[in-house]
């Protein structure tokens, strides 16, 4: 590439971080991707999606987990995830040196974790007419089938899962603040935020964070780690009733995916092909509210959230981690609500911090962070 060109480049780079209000943050699950996102200029991790940690080998564990009848099952599998965890996060905050880690709390759609309902079925009419025993093979079938939900992405995910499987949340809370503490001793510097997601209701977080907090001061003890407990704002009931969930919660992160999935009421998995021509041909939306955030609808879910979260509690940190974080037009309308920082793909990084600059150039302000 062209010297002239990069050092053109980093001059319009150098100019938009001074003016730009919003931080720059990143979603990444990897060290791998945090540093990445880090060469680029983030300043900081707004989503890591720990339910990315446990596919491939540790998928069997989930599994384990989620399935299990007895108490000790259930320990065993908690057990040996445990220190895998603590590891993943002790990779991510040494690449993250001190800057502002979000890990979110695990939030799979069920489905993705469970056996097929029709591959168990195959399994138990083999094995019968094999004429072996097929009790654990049913059993299996069964727990599957009391599992099996029609609308996964409405159903057990997010903290619904850490409210009904016992130690979830609590296995990965300590692996948090005990890779923390492991980064510290080693000279290290980490900044986690736990983020819980799908919450509706203070109570939930309310449940989680009494739990967390037993956890954290228990492993923390005097290392001077300190861990922020938030939540992600991504169901419209939480946006409506931010003043109470505000009580509960250090941050708030906007999930403006399943915002505007629950918002509209689209599937985020199914409209693109569906019927979105139709919504484009007749206007409805120039482009669809998942790229760009929809200002007239999501976006006044977002203004509510943020203006009665903050009347509630001076001072609390406002964040969106949702794909429109790295869009443009997007990154405009945050700003104009005040949040505190944008969080996308590593590769967009440079397009939000631009974006971000540009949007204090454009609304007659010169104030730099
Ligand atoms: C969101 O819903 O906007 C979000 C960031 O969470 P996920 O995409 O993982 O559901
Ligand atoms: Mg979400």
């Amino acid at each position: 590439v062209d010297n002239a060109l990069v050092r053109a480049v980093h001059r319009i780079m150098t100019h938009a971080d001074g003016k730009r209000r919003l931080a720059v943050r990143t979603n990444a699950d990897t060290g791998a991707d945090a540093a990445r996102a880090r060469r680029f200029g983030a300043e900081g991790i707004g989503l890591c999606r720990t339910e990315h940690m446990f596919l491939g080998d540790r998928r069997e564990l989930v599994e384990r987990l989620i399935l299990a009848r007895a108490a000790d099952e259930r320990e065993a599998a908690l057990e040996a995830l445990l220190p895998l965890q603590r590891a993943d996060f002790v990779e991510i905050f040494r690449e993250m040196d001190g800057l502002p880690v979000t890990v979110r709390l695990i939030d799979p759609p069920l489905h993705e974790f469970l056996p097929p309902l029709e591959q168990l079925a195959v399994n138990v009419a083999v094995a019968q007419e094999r004429g072996e025993d097929v009790a654990k093979e049913e059993a299996l079938l069964a727990a599957v089938r009391r599992m099996h939900e029609e609308n996964p992405m409405l159903g057990l995910r997010g903290v619904r899962l850490g409210l009904v499987i016992p130690g979830l949340f609590a296995m990965q809370v300590r692996a948090i603040a005990e890779a923390a503490v492991a980064v510290v001793r080693e000279g290290g510097t980490a900044c986690p935020e736990i983020m819980v997601p799908l919450v509706g209701a203070v109570q939930e977080l309310e449940t989680v964070r009494a739990e967390a907090e037993k956890i954290i001061a228990e492993v923390v003890g005097d290392s001077g780690v300190e861990v922020l407990i938030g939540t992600m704002i991504e169901v419209p009931r939480a946006a409506l009733t931010a003043g109470q969930i505000a009580e509960a919660a250090e941050f708030f992160s906007f999930g403006t995916n399943d915002l505007t999935q629950m918002g509209w009421g689209f599937s985020r998995d199914d409209v693109e092909g569906a019927f979105f021509w139709r919504y484009l041909e007749l206007g409805i939306f120039g482009i669809s509210p998942f790229e760009s955030i929809d200002r007239d609808g999501v976006g006044r879910l977002v203004r509510i959230a943020a203006e009665e979260g903050r009347a509630a509690r001076p001072g609390l940190k406002l964040g969106i981690c949702g794909e429109h974080g790295g869009d443009p037009d997007s990154v405009h309308f945050f700003h104009e609500v005040g949040l505190d920082y944008v969080s996308c793909s590593p590769f967009r990084v440079p397009v939000a911090r631009l974006e971000a600059g540009r949007a204090v150039v454009e609304s007659g302000g010169s104030d730099s962070r």
